[in-house]
C-alpha cells in the first residue's frame, strides 16, 4: 500500500475503504476518504461514520455497492449522497459537490463538481478540506489541513466571508470544532463572525440545534461557548447567554454569571440534557435581579429559568423529552441549598421523587454549580452534599425509593369506597402520598386503615 504523499506515516485507512476503492476503480471511478474521516484519522480518533467522496453519480455510486454493502439507505439523493452499511460500519458517499447555495434558501443547493480539489474547496475548515485517495492511499492537502491541524488552528480553505456567506451555519460549526477539537480560530474567522453573524438568520432552527449539540458535548464547552459570546453569534439563537454577562456591580460584587456558567457546563459529564441543563441555569437571573441593603437577591431565578429555557429549547426544536428534564433539572437546582438547614427523611424523600430519574444529573449539577474560589466554603458544600447521597443511599436500601407510591392503587380505592373514577380518587391517593413521603413504607393494611380515617373525616361512605 502506498504512502500518503506527504511521505511520511501511513495513515491507517480501514480495510473496508480500500476494498470499497478498488470497486470505484474498477468502474472506472475515483473514490476519496473525505473531511472529517480524513481529519480523524490524521488526530488518531476513532472514526465513526465514514464520509467518502467521488466523480460518480448517486445511480452509479449505488450500482457499485450492489452486492458489496450490507444495506444501502437514502440520505439524500438530491445532495448527491448515499448512504451504506458494511459490517456494521455507516458509510456516506457524496459526489463532488461545487455548491451554488442561494440566500433565501434554508438549506444549500447542490450541484456536482467534476474534481476533488473544487470538492475540498467547498468545505468548511482546512481542516475538514482533506481526502485520501483509494486505493493507494494518497493524501490529497490543498489548504494545508495538516499544518493546521498541527497548529490546532481553525481556518477556511478560502476567504472566511465568502464561506460564511455561502453557508451561514459554518460560523456556529466554528464554535462546535472549538470546543470539540481544542483548536483555536485564525483571527480572520474570528472577524468574519463578528461581521456576519446576523446571516445565522437564515439557517433552520434544526441545523443549529444539532451543532450547539455537538459544541456542547466537546472537550471544550466553555471555549466554544466564549467565542459564540465574543462575536456576538450567541445572539442569533440564544440571547439568554450573552445577557449573563450582568455588569459587575462594584458595591455587591456578585461574580460574573457568564463565566460561571462556562465553568458549570464544562465541569458537568458530557450528557446533553445535563450540559443543556447547566448553560440554562441561570438565566433568570437577569430578569429576578434585586439590589437590597443585604445584597443582590435572584429570588425565584430558577422558576424564571426554567420557563425562559422551555421556550427557548422549544423554538431550537428540542424534543419534549430534553425540554421536561432539561426544565425539570432548572427548577430543582437550588432545592439542595435548603439542606444545610437540617432535612428531615421526608425532605429527602421529596427530593427523591421530584427528581425521580433526573437524580444523578441533579446531584451532578448542584455539584458543578459550586465555583466558589474559597476553598473552605467549597469543602463544607462537598462534604453536605456526600452526606445527602449517603442518607438518600441509605434510605433507598431501607425502602424501596425507585418506587415511591402508596402501596393501594386507584383501582383499591374506587373499590374500598365504592365510588368510580373521579377527582375523589386522585385526592385519595395524593393523600396517601403524603403519608407515603413523611413516613416513609407502608404496609397495605396501614393504607387502607387511613384511607377509611380520611374518607370518615369528608364524610364520606366508606364501607
Ligand atoms: P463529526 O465528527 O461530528 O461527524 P464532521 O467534520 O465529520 O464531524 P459532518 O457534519 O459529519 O462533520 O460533515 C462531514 C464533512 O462535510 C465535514 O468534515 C466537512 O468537510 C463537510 N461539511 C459538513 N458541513 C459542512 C458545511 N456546512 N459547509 C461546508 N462543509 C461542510
Ligand atoms: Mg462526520
Amino acid at each position: 500500500m502506498a504512502g500518503t504523499s506527504s511521505g511520511d506515516a501511513v495513515l491507517p485507512v480501514p480495510p473496508i475503504v480500500e476494498e470499497l476503492g478498488e470497486r470505484f476503480q474498477a468502474a472506472g471511478h475515483e473514490l476519496h476518504l473525505v473531511g472529517g474521516s480524513v481529519r480523524d484519522l490524521i488526530l488518531g480518533r476513532s472514526l465513526t461514520d465514514l464520509d467518502l467522496c467521488t466523480d460518480a453519480h448517486p445511480p452509479e455510486t449505488t450500482r457499485i455497492l450492489q452486492g458489496w454493502a450490507d444495506r444501502r439507505y437514502l440520505v439524500g439523493a438530491r445532495y448527491g449522497t448515499v448512504g451504506a452499511i458494511k459490517d456494521g460500519v455507516r458509510i456516506e458517499i457524496t459526489t463532488y459537490r461545487q455548491e451554488v447555495y442561494a440566500e433565501e434558501h434554508r438549506n444549500p443547493a447542490v450541484t456536482f463538481g467534476r474534481d476533488v480539489e473544487t470538492d475540498l474547496s467547498r468545505r468548511d475548515f482546512t481542516i475538514n478540506a482533506m481526502a485520501i485517495r483509494v486505493p493507494g492511499g494518497a493524501l490529497v492537502d490543498p489548504y494545508g489541513g495538516v499544518r493546521d491541524l498541527a497548529a490546532r488552528r481553525l481556518d477556511t480553505p478560502l476567504d472566511p466571508e465568502v464561506a460564511f456567506a455561502d453557508d451561514p451555519l459554518r460560523m456556529l460549526r466554528a464554535a462546535r470544532f472549538v470546543s470539540q477539537l481544542e483548536v483555536r480560530p485564525a483571527p480572520r474567522v474570528v472577524e468574519a463572525i463578528r461581521r456576519m453573524h446576523g446571516r445565522l438568520a437564515i439557517v433552520s432552527a434544526e441545523r443549529i440545534r444539532d451543532e450547539l449539540d455537538r459544541l456542547l458535548l466537546g472537550a471544550r464547552p466553555s471555549a466554544g461557548l466564549r467565542l459564540l459570546v465574543e462575536t456576538e453569534l450567541a445572539a442569533e439563537f440564544l440571547p439568554e447567554l450573552p445577557a449573563l454577562a450582568l455588569e459587575q456591580d462594584p458595591v455587591h460584587r456578585h461574580k460574573d454569571v457568564l463565566l460561571h456558567t462556562f465553568a458549570v457546563v464544562e465541569r458537568c459529564e458530557p450528557d446533553l440534557v445535563l450540559r443543556l441543563a447547566a448553560l440554562l441555569h441561570d438565566i433568570g437571573k437577569p430578569a429576578t435581579r434585586r439590589y437590597t441593603p443585604e445584597g443582590v437577591t435572584f429570588h425565584h431565578h430558577e422558576v424564571v429559568g426554567a420557563r425562559m429555557a422551555r421556550e427557548r429549547l422549544q423554538a431550537l426544536r428540542y424534543p419534549n423529552q430534553v425540554i421536561d428534564d432539561v426544565t425539570r433539572l432548572i427548577e430543582l437546582h437550588l432545592r439542595f441549598h435548603g439542606y444545610g438547614e437540617g432535612w428531615t427523611d421526608s425532605a429527602v424523600r421529596r427530593y427523591v421523587r421530584d427528581a425521580g430519574p433526573l437524580l444523578d444529573r441533579l446531584n451532578q449539577l448542584t455539584r458543578a454549580d459550586v465555583t466558589t474560589r474559597s476553598e473552605r466554603r467549597a469543602r463544607r458544600f462537598e462534604a453536605l452534599q456526600d452526606e445527602l447521597e449517603e442518607r438518600i443511599a441509605r434510605l433507598a436500601e431501607q425502602e424501596n425509593l425507585e418506587e415511591l407510591r402508596p402501596p393501594i392503587d386507584g383501582r383499591q380505592v374506587m373499590a374500598r369506597l365504592g365510588i368510580g373514577p373521579g377527582p375523589l380518587v386522585g385526592e385519595a391517593l395524593a393523600h396517601l402520598m403524603e403519608l407515603r413521603m413523611e413516613r416513609g413504607p407502608m404496609s397495605e393494611e396501614e393504607a387502607y386503615a387511613e384511607l377509611d380515617a380520611w374518607a370518615k373525616e369528608r364524610e364520606l361512605d366508606a364501607r
